[in-house]
């Protein structure tokens, strides 16, 4: 039987911000094989391993294929219909018993912009709550705020391909190899070439091995070790004196704030060398362009949002912001992290950052949307469970995230989400967090679905659907239109098409975006009446006007100020290359074969210390619980520290994450975990 593709389909991969295009064959209705389009201008001719080789999940026999709802204990399959009708009369019942504001929504940053513009539309203008957030409370929250103080809008001033034109490259507290590959490759080829490379992270990652510096800070010391940073940069006077009168305010006090500070103590408590950190900001502060790249390390601290000020500060004060070769670029987790909150799936700002607490704004969605809304901000993720822990929040409804796994605390998750009444979940399989449901819908994959999705380069590009919905499943966007119907509400037939005409209006930075003009390529937001984008921001002006330089002072976490005594090492939780995630996706594909477990890196002597050989169990605890995990003895990581993924459920190293956030935001602090380990 011949092998040649019936058709090739153009749509975008599901798993990292890199957004890659992909270019699926088809053949008999099913999906052979994924190349990368030579012509793409996101990742020509190159896919990572999640990219080209996991997509056989999609057809999983694992795939939840009718609506199910639990009784006695037991899940039973229902007619859409039925779940509907279910679902409906407990929402009524929960609202007339207590309030809209006891319903809360977390919306999935893996679904394209129309399905996360409706999640958003349902819980605002039909049930009456800005309950609803979506995983960047749990990422880049911290990036979002950050950057919205600073400079007045919380996304990526520049694009990944200004690699190409950058003399300087900082990687903050990310391991693009792994998370992000096709970015993370081009970052190995620049440093292998000419571009100087300074890669600040606990641990030897990849990339920091290809680094001409690489400044190997202690977790959670983020805040010091950039005020050493400034320190020399102003020391040596490489400050940009008329790009900080020109366009910024605040230089003065900040600079002042900076060579106040005790040297002496900040390198002791980031324990890196102070002439390294000299020479990497000289480095840096000096290149012609320089670009910085940040991840998780930098916002999944307590501090975050100030570290991400901070980044911010270290552009500006270099003058490195509003030309191609600059600027501020966070690497996003999930694909369509970007997407979800440029929609509105966040308690304080709907579609488009508008403030829902403003009145003008207010008016506008009323009018928009024809139902009266709620004026004041909701609960962020972290605070719906502790509403439900305290029996303020009783229904949740969630879309593809597993947060029983990779939300903080996973016990507390779990005793949050077993308090409510109604727990709805949209997903492809029996998750971990689907296990806990009341109400089951079976969705369709990115596969299966139109719509756009937007990376971290603020593109938003075309999702084509390759194959049709498995029999039984929905798309996610289908299943909240007739949600929304099925209560009363007139919201049209779904088609992804509609919704982004929708969202053009509402949405000032989608504008100009129609399905046509995104062409093959996409367009990077802004995107004006003429359809023209906007592939560098802040070229001219900040969007706040000025851009806004602020004091920071490092503050130990409390996780270490408590439990350092009896918990002496550290735990930081990262990602691996070959999975996503809780691995719901990636660990039904062939993937699983690579990679089969989590392990636990520990120093050489701190394995000597405890008689633990690689491969031996170990027990790791934290004030919070305790896993089981294989040993990794490694340099990559620094005495005292220990490092893991999160893609197991059956080591669930979410067991052992704290409560405590990024003060600012509440995204948690997954990078620093007190903790002890023995020889199971
Ligand atoms: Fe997909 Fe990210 Fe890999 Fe690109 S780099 S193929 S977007 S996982």
């Amino acid at each position: 039987k011949s092998i040649v593709a019936d058709k090739k389909i153009r749509t975008v991969c599901t798993y990292c911000g890199a957004g890659c295009n992909l270019e699926v064959s088809v053949k008999d209705g099913k999906l052979r094989s994924i190349q990368a389009p030579w012509d793409s201008k996101v990742n020509p001719g190159h896919l990572c391993l999640k990219g080209r080789y996991a997509f056989s999940f999609y057809d999983h026999p694992d795939r939840i294929r009718t609506p199910l709802i639990k009784k006695n204990g037991a899940f039973v399959e229902v007619t859409w219909d039925e779940a509907g009708d279910f679902i409906v009369s407990e929402i009524d019942r929960i609202i007339k018993e207590n309030s809209p504001d006891h319903i809360a929504g977390i919306s999935s940053s893996r679904c394209p912009n129309e399905e996360n513009y409706l999640m958003q539309k349902f819980m605002r203008a039909v049930i009456g709550t800005n309950n609803i957030d979506n995983c960047a409370r749990v990422c880049h929250a911290p990036t979002a705020l950050g950057m919205q103080r600073t400079f007045g809008t919380g996304a990526a001033t520049n694009s990944i391909e200004d690699i190409k034109y950058t003399d300087c490259i900082l990687v903050f507290g990310a391991n693009p190899t792994d998370a992000h590959p096709v970015t993370g490759a081009k970052i190995k080829q620049a440093a292998m070439k000419d571009t100087t490379l300074i890669v600040i992270d606990p641990r030897r990652t990849e990339l920091a091995r290809y680094a001409h510096y690489h400044l190997q800070l202690k977790p959670g010391t983020n805040v010091a070790l950039m005020n050493l940073f400034f320190y020399y940069i102003i020391k040596e006077s490489l400050v940009d004196v008329s790009f900080i009168e020109q366009r910024t305010e605040g230089f003065e006090e900040f600079k002042q704030h900076v060579l106040s500070l005790n040297i002496d103590e900040l390198e002791s408590i980031t324990g890196v060398d102070r002439h390294l950190v000299c020479n990497a900001a000289i480095a840096y502060a000096s290149a012609e362009n320089a670009m910085s790249f940040h991840g998780l390390g930098a916002t999944e601290n307590s501090q975050g949002t100030s570290t991400v000020m901070m980044i911010a500060n270290l552009a500006m004060m270099t003058g490195n912001i509003g030309r191609p070769g600059v600027g501020v670029n966070p690497l996003r987790g999930q694909n369509n992290v970007q997407g979800a909150a440029d929609m509105g799936c966040q308690p304080n700002q709907g579609a488009g950052y508008l403030d829902v607490t403003d009145d003008k704004v207010h008016a506008l969605y009323e009018e928009f949307y024809g139902a009266r809304l709620p004026r004041h901000i909701g609960y962020k993720i972290p605070e719906m469970y502790e509403a439900a822990l305290q029996d303020k929040l009783k229904a949740m409804w969630i879309i593809g995230e597993n947060v029983v796994q990779t939300d903080s605390n996973s016990r507390m998750v779990v005793k949050a989400l077993d308090k409510l009444d109604l727990l709805v979940v949209q997903e492809l399989f029996m998750t971990e967090t689907a296990e806990h449901a009341t109400v089951i819908l079976p969705a369709a994959s990115f596969l299966e679905k139109e719509g756009t999705f937007t990376n971290g380069e603020r593109r938003v590009q075309r999702v084509n659907k390759v194959v049709e919905p498995l029999p039984g499943t929905k798309p996610d966007g289908q299943i909240i239109t007739e949600i929304m119907q099925h209560m009363g509400y007139p919201q049209p037939d779904y088609t992804a098409h509609g919704v982004l005409n929708e969202i053009a209006q509402i949405v000032p930075f989608f504008k100009g975006i129609t399905r046509e003009n995104l062409g093959e390529s996409g367009l990077q937001w802004p995107v004006n009446d003429g359809g023209i984008d906007t592939p560098i921001l802040h070229e001219e002006t900040f969007k706040r006007g000025r851009g806004a330089f602020y004091n920071q002072t490092y503050k130990e976490t409390s996780e270490l100020q408590e439990h350092s005594k009896d918990y002496p090492f550290i735990v930081t939780t990262n990602r691996g290359l070959e999975h996503h995630n809780s691995g719901a996706m990636t660990r039904r594909t062939p993937n699983e074969q690579l990679i089969t477990e989590d392990v636990l890196l520990i120093h050489p002597d701190d394995a000597k210390e405890y008689s633990i050989k690689s491969g031996d169990m170990v027990c790791v605890e934290s004030p919070r619980g305790k896993t089981d995990i294989k040993a990794r003895i490694s340099t990559a990581v620094k005495k005292g520290i220990l490092s893991t993924t999160f893609h197991f459920s059956e080591i669930m190293i979410n067991n052992l994450t704290s409560d405590v956030c990024d003060s600012d935001t509440l995204c948690p602090e997954y990078k620093v975990i007190a903790a002890r380990i023995r020889k199971s």
